[in-house]
């Protein structure tokens, strides 16, 4: 038997389609969401990221600026830069794309950005209300990985969680949604004794950890659910053969391509979990949507938005 397949496209193109309507609602009372993108230098990734983010807003009528300071700029600038944005009326989401060269000081901007604005629920402060349980903005990709959880009725109560991974936007704010959810959550890292054997035990297993297909399909829990936030590029033909033994089609376009995107968890996972995210097309399209999400949610807490109806990926 083979896992239902949690698909993150799907679950953009709903949670999308919400956005859009509430976008046109908040129009209605005069309001349009915006989000500042500022991108250091010219990183040729964060280019791209950027672009697909400046994208996704003008399909859902959000508006949108982007900063581009070179990338000699020293942390005084971006402080400059970040107040600019605070006060800027218009602007209800700052989006500092990461990295930034190393002679800035990127916690000291990141922390400059004013929390109601704080779009990838990076600040302390809003990592501090998701510990409390109050409202704010959470960080895009764990909270991506909850709506794939909740709209694919994945039950959560009373659920073994495990968490591989303890980054700070990532594993860590992961762990906290759960909880709240009222799973029991337990945290791994790379200091964890049996992992195998805690994994085996999760009804719900979310693996960040930056290492390719390093959660074996025999550590799942038949009918357990995964949730691959991994994103590693394979280019070692040995390694994608390993990988993909059990997947021609795909070990063909690695051989055609030389590289292919593979999670943190070994593609035969397919054939012994309940449900799983694909790698590419699960977490990957979610993070974009929730900084979509959270930027419609910041322009109604700000603004104090009248409007009644909210989607649960906003709310
Ligand atoms: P990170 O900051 O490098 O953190 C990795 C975590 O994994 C650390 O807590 C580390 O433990 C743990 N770890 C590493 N090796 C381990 C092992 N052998 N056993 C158990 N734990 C281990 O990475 P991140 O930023 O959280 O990202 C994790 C992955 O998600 C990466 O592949 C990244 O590309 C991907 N990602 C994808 C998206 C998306 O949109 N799909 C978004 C963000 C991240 P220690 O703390 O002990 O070092």
């Amino acid at each position: 038997m083979t896992a239902r397949i949690l698909s993150g496209t799907a679950i953009r193109d709903q949670i999308f389609a919400e956005l859009k309507e509430e976008a046109a609602r908040l129009a209605a009372e005069g309001i349009r969401p915006g989000l500042a993108a500022v991108l250091v230098g010219e990183n040729p990734a964060s280019q791209l990221y950027v672009k697909s983010k400046i994208a996704a807003c003008e399909q859902l009528g959000i508006a949108s600026w982007l900063h581009t300071p070179p990338a000699s700029s020293e942390t005084g600038e971006m402080l400059g830069l970040v107040e600019e944005l605070n006060r800027d009326e218009n602007v209800d989401g700052i989006l500092v794309q990461l990295p930034l060269p190393s002679q800035v000081d990127t916690k000291k901007v990141l922390e400059a950005v004013n929390p109601a604005k704080d779009v990838d629920g990076f600040h302390p402060v809003n990592l501090g209300r998701l510990v409390s349980g109050r409202p704010g903005l959470v960080a895009c990709t764990p909270a991506g990985c909850m709506e794939i959880l909740r709209r694919n009725d994945i039950p959560l109560e009373g659920a073994n969680a495990v968490v591989l991974g303890r980054s700070d936007i990532v594993g860590k704010p992961m762990a906290l949604l759960l909880m709240h959810a009222n799973a029991t959550v337990t945290i791994c890292h790379s200091k964890t004794r049996d992992l195998p054997e805690i994994v085996r035990r999760a009804d719900i297993v979310v693996a960040a950890m930056g290492r390719a297909g390093y959660v074996k399909a025999d550590w799942i829990k038949s009918g357990a659910a995964v949730i691959d936030v991994g994103t590693n590029t394979v280019k070692n033909p040995k390694e994608a053969e390993q990988l993909l033994a059990k997947f021609p089609e795909r070990l063909e376009k690695f051989r055609a391509k030389g590289s292919v995107l593979v999670g943190d968890v070994h593609p035969d996972a397919l054939f012994t979990a309940g449900a799983l995210t694909p790698v590419p097309g699960g977490v990957g399209p979610m993070t974009i949507t929730m900084l979509m999400s959270n930027t419609v949610k910041a322009s109604k807490m700000r603004r104090g938005a009248a409007t009644t109806v909210s989607t649960s990926a906003n709310r």
